[in-house]
């Protein structure tokens, strides 16, 4: 019976970030891979959530969310875009932004759909997509070129690709693995398509308050046509040092967040409760938010400083807490195997980015780049700088 069970995913194994984790553990390598920090959570925010267990708050929150949380994004929301969503039917915090792309998809999305990716794109969301019996529809963006040494989004192409089945477009912006940001332009074409094609955006903005050199990060939902259209998804994981945290929240209007809960209440139903009420607390309480970006600007700045010095060529990162980097100097190869190699013989491990595309083997797939991130402490990026000298 179990040899004969068929499975729903059947290409998918384990992810990315989870071999190259248990790879570099193996090799006791230093892990700019799967995304984390090496540093806790502020203590303010450690303090709050356990308050909160210590107060009581340890049952079922409601399905929603904790009111003062949803309260608590909803201002967030404003003040970041300037749009308003209701605490009482268009907020819903879940567990991690994984969840709720996964409940949104499941939701919004029916078998004969299709749904539009932009490669190289985050890896949940094509088994997403296939799960709800819905197809996914990758297009490109153009990779790096020497004039150019920068992914560049031709939403001409994405427009070319919708058809009268198109449900949904996915963005993800600060954008893993590439760290481009959209701009004034990027949101004006976004208006121009969803007039033509009134399709849904599920915006996945997990590293919104990642955004370097003085920009802010622009949602769709800063644009009133592009909001009713849009189901926002972030992440408190990124934003608090606390990727294991899963605690994270979708707005959407109305109409869409009742579809959206329904799945959300019988996957999770809800999330847990002090977390809730300890990121509530520490949202009213603390002002950390503005300096994250500094933050990270720094720590970036530092990696790719110190990449000049070895043979890797840093790529520019607008936002989120990765880079690319270039390693055409180390020869022609599938960049999992470079990846790997790195990991084996100079002791720092990176994530491959043709595992962003539907096929990592194939040449569209590999432009002899990987993705390392710089959530790290000082020392720790010092040190792998100082591996990646030695390579040769
Ligand atoms: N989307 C993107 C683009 C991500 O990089 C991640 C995880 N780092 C997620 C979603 C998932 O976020 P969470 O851990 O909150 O589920
Ligand atoms: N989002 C993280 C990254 O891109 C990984 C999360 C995970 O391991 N699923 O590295």
């Amino acid at each position: 019976m179990l040899n004969t069970l068929p499975s729903k995913l059947p290409d998918v194994g384990s992810t990315i970030f989870t071999e190259m984790s248990a790879l570099a553990l193996e090799c006791r390598a230093i892990n700019l891979g799967q995304g984390f920090p090496d540093y806790p959570p502020p203590d303010a925010l450690i303090r709050a959530v356990s308050e909160a267990m210590a107060q009581g708050h340890n049952q079922y929150a409601p399905m929603a969310g904790l009111l003062q949380l949803r309260e608590a994004i909803a201002s967030k929301v404003q003040s970041q875009h300037g749009h308003a969503y209701s605490v009482e039917s268009e907020i819903t915090v879940t567990a991690g932004a994984t969840e709720a792309l996964m409940s949104s998809l499941l939701a919004l999305t029916h078998p004969g759909d299709e749904v539009l990716l932009i490669d190289p794109a985050y890896d949940l969301y094509a088994p997403s997509i296939r799960l709800a019996g819905a197809e996914a529809v990758r297009v490109p963006m153009r990779p790096p070129r020497k004039d150019d040494p920068a992914f560049r989004i031709d939403w001409n192409r994405v427009e070319a690709a919708m058809t009268p089945r198109t449900r949904m477009l996915v963005l993800n912006f600060p954008h893993n693995p590439t760290g481009l940001t959209l701009k004034p332009e990027d949101l004006d074409a976004l208006e121009a398509l969803i007039d033509r094609h009134p399709v849904l955006l599920l915006s996945d903005e997990a590293y919104e308050h990642i955004v370097f050199d003085g920009c802010a990060h622009l949602s769709p939902v800063s644009r009133p046509l592009l909001a009713e259209h849009t189901v926002l998804v972030s992440s408190f994981g990124k934003t608090f040092h606390a990727t294991g945290w899963k605690t994270g929240y979708c707005c959407a209007p109305a109409h869409v967040t009742r579809e959206i809960r329904k799945v959300h209440q019988f996957t999770v139903f809800s999330v847990s409760t002090p977390m809730q009420a300890g990121i509530a607390r520490y949202l009213r309480e603390s002002d950390t938010l503005s300096d994250l970006s500094g933050f990270y600007q720094k720590k970036r700045d530092r990696l790719a400083t110190g990449l000049k010095e070895t043979r890797l060529r840093p790529l520019h990162s607008e936002g989120t807490f990765f880079l690319l980097v270039d390693t055409a100097a180390l020869g022609t190869g599938l960049e999992k195997e470079l990846a790997v190699r790195l990991t084996r013989e100079v002791g720092v491990a990176s994530i491959p980015v043709s595992a962003f595309y539907a096929d990592p083997a194939r040449p569209e797939a590999n432009h002899q780049l990987l993705r390392l991130c710089f959530a790290k402490l000082d020392a720790t990026l010092d040190q792998a700088l100082e591996r990646l000298r030695g390579l040769n």
